[in-house]
């Protein structure tokens, strides 16, 4: 490859308001990592204090890319403008390919105890923009969880050896695990040359290649280091692992548009201001 290298980096989380004021733990999206090919944001929301998620996510849009919504703990509502509505429990998921155009909104479905979740921002090729937008839901039960000896991994999106996610992402080849390590216990993967991959530790901490990992703390691996050896420390650890094939093309960027020129943005701001943004009543599928 002709591109210059990329290092391994660590990356503490950067506490970030969103929505109608909801705090969330940002890695990817803000100015220490504005992305991570395909990979657009990662969001990790936690907290057990109302004040801090009960303003929710009201109507916004979506144009050029993915969602996945994992819920840890607490439930949300998502309903979109075209009268599709879905409950997300703990355990549960939402893949939303927005694509064309989606207006929707996220609210929490609890008024105390604990809201806890990530939200991640896939994108799209040129070719795949603007294709007929699809929300694929699953509860908790349809996701599959190896047995690992030290660890324990939850399998939500591709393949982890012989196990298969309900959900497949054939265009970025998206891997997502959760996986929870026991205490100095070890996890050990390889993952594939041709994608960019991180974790994320949301619980405990750990070492990699004798460097700490605190909680709240990002590994984006660079480009040629591609095997992943975690050891867990005393409290043990837990983390999202996530791994996807870059699209390598132009990103313009404006807040929930990622297109790939200006034009494409101001395309999708006349057609916001315009009520002519969503063009398409979204696919659903459910596992039950
Ligand atoms: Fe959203």
């Amino acid at each position: 490859m002709s591109t210059a290298e990329r290092p391994t980096r660590y990356i503490p989380a950067m506490a970030v308001s969103e929505g109608a004021g909801v705090t969330v733990h940002r890695t990817i999206g803000t100015p220490a990592l504005r992305n991570f090919d395909p990979f657009m944001l990662l969001d990790h929301f936690s907290s057990d204090d109302p004040d801090d998620y009960i303003a929710g996510f009201p109507d916004h849009p979506h144009r050029g890319f993915n969602t996945f919504t994992y819920m840890l703990d607490g439930r949300m509502e998502h309903q979109d403008s075209m009268g599709n509505t879905g409950n997300l429990g703990p355990g549960s998921a939402q893949w939303m390919k927005a694509a064309s155009g989606v207006i929707h909104s996220e609210m929490p479905k609890q008024k105390d105890g604990l809201m806890r979740g990530f939200q991640l921002w896939i994108n799209l090729p040129a070719a795949h923009k603007m294709d007929h937008p699809e929300y694929q839901e699953y509860s908790a039960e349809a996701f599959p969880v190896v047995d690992a000896g030290d660890s324990r991994v939850k399998v939500l999106i591709g393949r982890y050896a012989d196990t298969a996610a309900p959900i497949v992402d054939d265009i970025t080849g998206v891997l997502y695990f959760d996986v929870q390590v026991k205490a100095g216990g070890r996890f050990a993967y390889a993952l594939p040359a041709t994608h960019n991959s991180l974790i994320y530790v949301f619980e405990g901490e750990g070492q990699r290649n004798d460097q700490a990992v605190p909680e709240h703390t990002l590994i984006a691996l660079g480009s040629q280091d591609h095997d992943l050896d975690f050891i867990a420390g005393k409290r043990g650890a837990r983390f999202v692992l996530i791994s996807g094939k870059p699209i390598r093309e132009p990103i313009v960027q404006y807040g929930p548009f990622v297109m790939n020129t200006r034009e494409e943005i101001e395309q999708a701001m006349r057609d916001f201001h315009s009520n002519n943004f969503v063009r398409d009543r979204a696919w659903v599928k459910r596992d039950k």
